[in-house]
């Protein structure tokens, strides 16, 4: 064996250099280990994730504003064009900026601290690195996820795109397929299509990005479908047809240039040997972990943060995970932490959002639905965009907000709103005693409280917007 650490964190993703954060606090004796090739590292979320999909997203609502440019009394909207090389250049820059930030403040400056191998476990305490055998006390496994692609589209070449590989594109297709309406099929399909590109969206199920609640999916598919064609219900079969490619979804088919595959992403966990280590795995290969320690229930000296464990992939519960795990690797410790309320962003516009607990969760017959439709919205009329629906679930008996649903302009910002009142537990009256400022999105959810509190059976002496002294 070459050397024994007091802890390895597999992955540097943002999970890891998160865990790393912790575990400099408490040891020298660590190492950082990521097998990704140098153009490969830097964390999905800056190099292939949140951060380039945001900048397409960024240039494609600047570029479709210009279709309310003649109502807005403003001429020659008509006349502007997309140069798709200087969009997929803006990209790329935005991501290399990016990415160069993270390298260089996390790897760049770790020396040895750093190894630049792909992990696999020898056995509980042993990892073998490359040619190296290391041993190691605790160990934190944030190796992430990858694009799923079906065994049958992969022969079909490099027309076939995922995440991994869109931003890399020089120019963007004339015609493109988004097969999976997730969150990111939606997000990048609706920026293509604002940007010219003759987009299709296929999904097998009848919701879009990953909605709960039947009235906010359908008026999204509404409104996102007078932007683009979407089908929904049906699977998609892709084959070649000469220099395209033909989608077959049930009755409808077609043929593209490219086809964008965002039907999900699987756990890395496959590829670290876990099997080695003669614990129980379900049937994704996954073992069983705590939420509050990130611990793994049959080795507790081995954590699991990140979009690795498919629980919540996305970056701030990635972050918060690597955490957790980094502080009781650290320490040697199991202590438990609160997990956050969920809060889930579609950067869509308009945007759509998840908070809290949704529908499903919900017995319908003890809660409130407090709506507010965005149509007579003075602020979001003002801006041309006064589209969309909110919906606030709330006790019926104590008043107290148990989630939201919403596909509305600005939402992002409702919903961190909702998601700080549900973190402190706040009820529908104690959220109408905060001051709104007029005209502002904010207003939306005041009239989605002053909704759900009228269908309640709380009674109010005095009105639930003032606050007695
Ligand atoms: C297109 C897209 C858009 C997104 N947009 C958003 C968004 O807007 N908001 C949001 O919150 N989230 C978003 N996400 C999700 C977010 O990017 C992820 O939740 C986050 O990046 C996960 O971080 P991680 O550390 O778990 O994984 P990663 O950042 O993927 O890190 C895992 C690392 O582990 C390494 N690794 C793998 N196997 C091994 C091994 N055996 N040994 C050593 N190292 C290994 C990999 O090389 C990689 O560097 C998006 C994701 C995508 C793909």
């Amino acid at each position: 064996m070459n050397k024994h650490l007091d802890i390895a964190i597999l992955g540097a993703g943002t999970a890891g250099l998160n865990a790393l954060g912790q575990v400099r606090r408490h040891s020298k004796n660590f190492l950082l280990i990521d097998g990704a090739a140098e153009d490969k590292l830097g964390t999905t979320c800056a190099r292939v994730g949140c951060m380039p999909s945001k900048a397409m997203i960024h240039i494609a609502e600047q570029f479709h504003a210009r279709r309310k440019f003649k109502k807005l009394g403003i001429e020659g909207g008509d006349e502007l064009s997309i140069d798709s090389a200087a969009v997929m250049e803006r990209v790329q820059d935005v991501r290399d900026i990016l990415v160069d930030r993270v390298l260089s403040n996390t790897i760049d400056k770790m020396g040895e601290k750093f190894l630049n191998e792909f992990a696999h476990f020898a056995d509980h305490h042993t990892l073998q690195l490359g040619d190296q055998t290391v041993g190691f006390d605790h160990c934190i496994i944030a190796t992430g996820s990858r694009p799923v692609v079906p065994e049958a589209w992969q022969s079909l070449g490099d027309q076939i795109l995922t995440t991994d590989s869109f931003f890399e594109q020089e120019d963007l297709p004339a015609s493109m397929a988004v097969i999976g309406l997730g969150v990111i099929g939606l997000e990048l399909g609706q920026a293509l299509s604002q940007l010219g590109v003759n987009v299709t969206g296929v999904d097998t199920l009848t919701t879009i990005a990953g909605l709960k609640d039947p009235e906010i999916n359908r008026c999204a598919i509404d409104l996102i479908q007078k932007e683009f064609p979407l089908i929904l219900g049906q699977t998609a079969q892709l084959e070649k047809a000469g220099d395209l490619i033909r989608v077959t979804a049930g009755d409808h088919r077609f043929t593209v240039e490219r086809v964008l595959v965002s039907i999900g992403r699987r756990s890395n966990i496959d590829r670290v040997g876990l099997e080695n280590l003669g614990i129980q795995l379900d049937d994704h290969g996954l073992p069983a972990y705590d939420i509050h320690t990130m611990a793994l229930k049959e080795a507790p000296h081995i954590f699991l943060a990140g979009d690795v464990n498919v629980d919540t992939p996305i970056l701030h519960e990635a972050s918060y995970e690597g955490k957790i795990a980094g502080h009781n690797a650290g320490t040697g410790s199991l202590s438990k932490f609160k997990r956050y309320v969920p809060l889930h962003i579609t950067f869509s516009e308009p945007n759509i959002c998840q908070v809290g607990q949704s529908l499903d969760q919900l017995d319908e017959s003890r809660i409130v639905i407090g709506t507010f439709s965005m149509g007579p919205h003075g602020r979001a009329l003002v801006m041309s965009n006064n589209r969309g629906l909110i919906h606030l679930y709330a006790d019926k008996e104590q008043g107290t907000l148990l989630g939201a649903c919403m596909v509305a302009p600005r939402a992002e910002h409702l919903a961190h709103l909702i998601a700080w009142c549900l973190e402190q537990n706040l009820g529908l009256s104690d959220m109408l005693r905060f001051p709104f400022y007029h005209p502002v999105f904010e207003e939306a959810l005041q009239g989605a409280i002053r909704d759900a509190l009228g269908k309640t059976t709380l009674v109010h002496a005095i009105p639930a917007e003032l606050t007695p002294l």
